[in-house]
């Protein structure tokens, strides 16, 4: 848990630094482009364990092939997974967006869910899925905070967070901060910080723009400046 409440001015801050960066940094992939709930849903399937470059190229012909869940449903499983071959993992990944699509059917009519505790209920979508899903393709307000923004707030809030925190603790630190207006933007921001500058290769220090209010730059710059 929390050891102390990170201060509001700080916490608010973060979003606004977060935000003005997203606005001038921000990467552009086209499925941020036409965000429907099914296009958002499709993508989080491509987008597991392969890179952003290799699935933007597969995206679109994705999409002409199968461009709702009745088309997947339809499909024979052997020709999605030829299909899906160029991203790689083409058996679990169509044997997952097979069993998702017919759940989706035969549960919903085919319309996504609303509700993040639904969306989870649909087979191979998780929690960071079922939150793009609502965040991105819906409009709800949801964390879709993936390793990159959970990196990115344990080191911001790093002296406020107990170091032996889940990340289940920071998911819900996280719902504090989302901006009900902003959230998509918000979301977006911390999966692009997290991917460019705050990365799992290190602090990228000067470039960063939270490094004023970040709890592991300063203290790095303080032992710097000691040693
Ligand atoms: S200052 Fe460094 S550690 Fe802090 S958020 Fe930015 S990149 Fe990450």
């Amino acid at each position: 848990m929390l050891n102390n409440c990170p201060n509001r001015n700080k916490k608010k801050k973060f979003v606004t630094t977060l935000l003005n960066w997203e606005k001038k940094f921000g990467r552009d992939f086209s499925w941020r482009q036409n965000r429907s709930p099914y296009n958002v849903f499709i993508t989080e399937f491509l987008l597991k364990r392969t890179t952003s470059t290799a699935a933007q190229k597969f995206y679109i012909q994705f999409l002409d092939r199968y461009p709702t869940l009745f088309e997947i449903k339809r499909s024979n499983i052997h020709d999605l997974e030829q299909f899906l071959q160029p991203i790689g993992l083409q058996k679990q990944r169509s044997r997952g967006i097979k069993e998702a699509a017919e759940f989706i059917i035969k549960n919903y009519g085919g319309e996504l869910p609303n509700t993040f505790d639904e969306l989870i209920k649909i087979p191979h979508v998780g929690n960071y899925s079922a939150a793009c899903i609502l965040s991105f393709g819906m409009g709800i307000p949801a964390p879709a905070i993936d390793s990159n923004g959970v990196r990115v707030i344990s080191n911001v809030f790093k002296n406020q967070l107990d170091p032996s925190i889940s990340i289940k603790t920071i998911l819900q630190f996280s719902w504090d901060l989302i901006s009900p207006r902003d959230h998509t933007l918000f979301n977006y921001g911390l999966i692009d910080l997290g991917a460019l500058l705050c990365s799992y290769r290190g602090c990228s220090k000067e470039k960063c723009p939270m490094r004023i209010i970040c709890d592991t730059y300063q203290t790095q710059k303080k032992q710097k400046n000691e040693s």
